[in-house]
């Protein structure tokens, strides 16, 4: 019981309590559905990877956007977590391929480029036809540092580059009375013809 405690302590957002909570639950709840958790955790490890191009999480390696050969390798969608990928997809306005970051810079958490996958992102802008590079990480202090980072550094590396910043404002089916300045001055940035 303690180990298994300590176990799911480790697990983001996890306190002590809770982990007690799920402890007992698991010891309650019946067997078929504690074997089903421990070997849907088990086949988690086993069966998926990152995928050694992008980094997205994934049972085949390359992954199935970097293996597809309808995506256009000319524009480059940078995210920070696997999941913002399905975020982008359900638009289907982006048949590009992706780069996982797997976080965003952050150094007080003590997160620098050396622990971001950056370093497979520079190989793939120098041997592909990546002609655009989109930077689609949060408009939050870190997001925005982040794309800043990468912005410049590939700036430094790959003159020709296009480089893209996505676009922030007022969110859809809401009342611009309800913007707040920062929000109200990047829509404005950000406005485009009609
Ligand atoms: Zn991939």
């Amino acid at each position: 019981m303690e180990r298994l405690i300590e176990e799911l302590r480790k697990l983001p957002g996890v306190g002590t309590k809770s982990a007690q909570r799920f402890a007992f639950h698991i010891l309650r709840s019946p067997t078929e559905d504690a074997n089903a958790l421990s070997s849907a955790i088990l086949r988690l490890r086993e069966q998926l990877r990152l995928c050694s191009v992008c980094n997205n999480i994934t049972d085949i390696d390359p992954c199935i956007y970097c293996s597809n050969r309808g995506r256009s390798a000319r524009i480059l969608c940078v995210v920070e977590e696997p999941t913002n990928i399905n975020s982008i997809e359900k638009t289907h306005c982006f048949n590009g391929l992706y780069h996982v970051l797997h976080g965003t810079l952050s150094p007080v958490n003590g997160i620098g480029p050396e622990q971001l996958r950056l370093a497979n992102l520079w190989p793939r802008l120098e041997e592909s036809e990546a002609e655009e590079l989109i930077l689609a990480t949060s408009p939050t202090v870190e997001g925005e540092a982040t794309a800043r980072y990468i912005a410049d550094e590939a700036h430094r590396r790959y003159a020709s580059l296009r480089i893209s910043r996505i676009a922030t404002g007022v969110p859809a089916g809401s009342d611009i009375e309800y913007a707040d300045e920062v929000t109200m001055t990047r829509a404005l940035e950000g406005r485009r013809t009609v």
